[in-house]
């Protein structure tokens, strides 16, 4: 008899946040695309921890294609939700845990970006995208 059974995750939609710029503060390219010079922007673990009770966060960036930029990505939020537990790292990788690491863009249900627009079925200005810049430029 089986005493024991695995629960299945429950079902949440998948929130993709990208990382340089929304999580990362710099959206400055480093040297490589496991180099991730700044810190996060201020409430950044805040909401992570915030978003997962109703999102299956997924973060997903320019560096998800490279197995050592995930790496790096994982590595830089384990060391920024411990410092946001004050040192707690079983708190911070329970959080981590539960963060999707895509590799290919994830079919999101909403996607939190500083390099997008949202489109509404009305074609944007050419003009207006040259002009594009994220909030931190
Ligand atoms: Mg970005």
């Amino acid at each position: 008899m089986r005493l024991w059974r695995r629960q299945a995750p429950e079902w949440r939609p998948v929130l993709c946040l990208d990382f340089d710029g929304v999580l990362h503060s710099h959206d400055v390219y480093g040297k490589t695309l496991a180099d991730i010079p700044g810190p996060p922007v201020t409430g950044a673990m805040d909401f992570v921890v915030g978003a997962q009770d109703k999102f299956t966060v997924a973060i997903y960036s320019y560096r998800s294609r490279r197995w050592s930029a995930r790496r790096a990505m994982q590595r830089w939020m384990r060391l920024h939700l411990t410092r946001h537990f004050a040192g707690d790292e079983s708190a911070a990788d329970a959080v981590l845990r539960q963060i999707q690491w895509p590799w290919l863009k994830p079919a999101a249900s909403v996607t939190l970006d500083d390099r997008a627009l949202t489109f509404r079925g009305t074609w944007p200005a050419i003009a207006d995208l040259v002009a594009f810049r994220p909030w931190n430029r």
